[in-house]
């Protein structure tokens, strides 16, 4: 008898509607922080193909924080980036 681990990464349910999988592509992220707002383009994502909601991995979300907090300290009220990897 064999055994084996089934991976299930690249497609996943959607937590939010429980209904569509995710599959890669690019979001558009908005953060906001008091009266300022971050809006940072072009984010690679798991995309959810019924709801659109979208799932950042780790290293994404740390680089898309970092990459609004930049935005943020140089006093920006509405900061529109293209996200740089
Ligand atoms: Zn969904």
């Amino acid at each position: 008898m064999e055994f084996g681990f089934q991976k299930e990464i690249e497609f996943m349910k959607c937590v939010i509607c429980k209904h569509g999988e995710t599959a890669p592509g690019v979001a558009t992220i908005t953060l906001q922080r008091g009266e300022s707002t971050v809006i940072i383009k072009g984010v690679p994502a798991d995309i959810c193909e019924n709801c659109a909601e979208y799932y950042l991995n780790e290293a994404v979300t740390e680089k898309v924080l970092e990459q609004a907090d930049a935005a943020l300290r140089a006093g920006a009220e509405l900061e529109v980036r293209r996200y740089a990897a």
